[in-house]
């Protein structure tokens, strides 16, 4: 599979767009930086969205994705996520008054948006990919996702704490090819990485010695404010295989 690197970051400044990984052209893991990043012709081609919980670095493209490209052609947008964000996104984005509830525009028949609940850990398809939601240990209900084609397997752990069961079913993974998690925070504000529930590049260490296949390991979710210190902190841990994403690159697993 190819993965495109929309947006890496956990925060917004110029050139630092927030996490979004096109999978093959069409489907987006996460939607903090689609409509920033792909053109109109692009954005018509994404069909499917797997989201791994409601914050808005994560979420906060959807609506103008979906507003973009409302009348294009046989535009419609699928998006997978457990029941909790599911019912988020209902409750808190598309309400009708942050943005028009659009699963049920145009119609209720042929609408232009389709939710869909999916169970932790049970495989599901999507355009020839095998994907699983795991949950993660995050400050709001999240899942990071498994992807898997005939050829490897993905990771994506999403914005977590120190986990266990993520790392686990990782584990278990037959040709698992890389493994893609964060690091939003530098040690010294690790007390702020313990209470909203992310990781410094100690504690990814910790976490890496979670990990038994040696596959790369690509980090996201640094906050712009301090990325500096995190990738000279991430460098001292001499870990040859992690290295930072790069916004607007494509990786292939
Ligand atoms: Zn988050």
């Amino acid at each position: 599979m190819r993965i495109k690197v929309l947006g890496c970051y956990g925060g917004n400044i110029p050139g630092h767009g927030m996490t979004a990984f096109l999978v093959n052209d069409t489907l987006s893991l996460d939607a903090g930086w689609v409509s920033g990043a792909l053109s109109l012709k692009e954005q018509v081609k994404v069909k499917d969205i797997l989201i791994s919980h409601s914050h808005l670095d994560h979420t906060c493209t959807l609506p103008f994705l979906i507003d973009n490209n409302f009348s294009a052609p046989g535009f419609a947008l699928r998006i997978y996520a457990i029941p909790e964000v599911i019912a988020s996104m209902k409750n808190h984005l598309f309400n009708n008054h942050t943005w028009p509830d659009f699963t049920c525009l145009p119609n209720d028949l042929t609408p232009v948006l389709k939710l869909v609940e999916v169970e932790p850990e049970k495989p599901f398809e999507i355009n020839g990919l095998r994907v699983r939601a795991v949950h993660v240990s995050h400050i709001v209900p999240t899942t990071g996702f498994i992807l898997e084609d005939k050829k490897g397997a993905l990771a994506f752990s999403s914005d977590t704490g120190p986990t266990e069961r993520f790392w686990e079913v990782v584990n278990e993974v037959k040709n698992l090819k890389a493994v893609i998690t964060e690091t939003s925070f530098p040690n010294e504000l690790q007390d702020l990485a313990r209470i909203s529930g992310h990781l410094t590049p100690q504690a990814l260490d910790h976490e890496l010695g979670k990990l038994r296949a040696n596959v790369p390991v690509y980090l996201y979710g640094g906050k712009p404010k301090h990325l500096a210190a995190i990738k000279k902190q991430v460098g001292a841990l001499k870990r040859r295989n992690v290295s930072f994403l790069v916004q607007g690159r494509t990786y292939k697993v």
